[in-house]
């Protein structure tokens, strides 16, 4: 084993026990894996808490899937992971997890595309949302693979979210963010308002993120990411006031007045 395995083998052990302290997985939930080489990847197994792995628990598998080594097998949500390494041939690292609060916003249907955090912008520019897809089938891979060119963080609904990156670091610290971003978006929720960046303010730290060391998106943003205050106007309720009742009286009309 080389050394730069070896420190991979290290890394995908300490993000799996910060995962798991943090809340950001319960049980065996999420996996991270590592490009080791351009057809050899290193990831966490099926079935094994991410808290809880020894370095021979990790399993090396090709672009395809198909296991190259290890004693365990590789989860069935690789295949996410796979795909992002064949569009995104500079990322080297990915990361899925549960994170409640962003999960939360995945389950309510909602994107973390507002511009209410400048670091934010910076870093991740939005959250977009993949309808749903059941896990592990190509239908999963179908609502990633339009939006994987031009984010490096994306919200599953129904599901959770993955991050991926130039170092498996990188990627895992896009994990934080979403999440942290989530808590404090949840909160304007609950205050009823959002004070959002103007569409001057963003285009400045639009400009600011492509010298930003670390931002490696191969495409730009999407048209309406993030979604600035001249799109809502300023001090606007949160766009989850205009969706539908939750007793199930709406039939999604609602969806029509929101942004996103
Ligand atoms: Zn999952």
């Amino acid at each position: 084993m080389t050394g730069e395995e070896a420190a991979a083998r290290r890394d995908i052990l300490r993000i799996g026990a910060l995962l798991h302290q943090k809340g950001l997985v319960a049980a065996s939930d999420g996996n991270i894996s590592v490009r080791l080489e351009e057809n050899r990847i290193l990831a966490t197994p099926t079935s094994m808490s991410k808290g809880m792995m020894e370095p021979d628990d990790l399993v090396v598998t090709d672009l395809e899937g198909n296991k190259l080594e290890g004693r365990r097998n590789p989860s069935s949500e690789m295949a996410m992971h796979l795909l992002i390494y064949r569009l995104r041939p500079e990322v080297q690292g990915v990361v899925h997890a549960h994170p409640p609060a962003a999960t939360g916003f995945a389950a309510a249907g909602m994107p973390l595309n507002q511009a209410l955090l400048a670091e934010v912008v910076l870093a991740l520019g939005c959250i977009p949302l993949a309808e749903y897809g059941t896990t592990g089938t190509p239908e999963l891979s179908a609502t990633l693979r339009p939006l994987i060119p031009h984010y490096d963080a994306i919200l599953m609904a129904n599901h959770g979210v993955v991050t991926y990156g130039e170092d498996v670091m990188k990627a895992y610290f896009k994990m934080e963010t979403v999440e942290h971003f989530a808590r404090i978006a949840l909160v304007t929720h609950i205050l009823g308002r959002q004070n959002l960046l103007d569409r001057e303010q963003v285009g400045k730290l639009l400009e600011a993120r492509q010298r930003y060391e670390g931002v490696t998106s191969a495409a730009a943003l999407g048209p309406s990411c993030p979604v600035v205050r001249d799109d809502r106007g300023a001090l606007a309720p949160p766009a989850s006031a205009a969706l539908p009742a939750a007793n199930g009286a709406g039939n999604g009309a609602g969806n029509a007045k929101r942004r996103w």
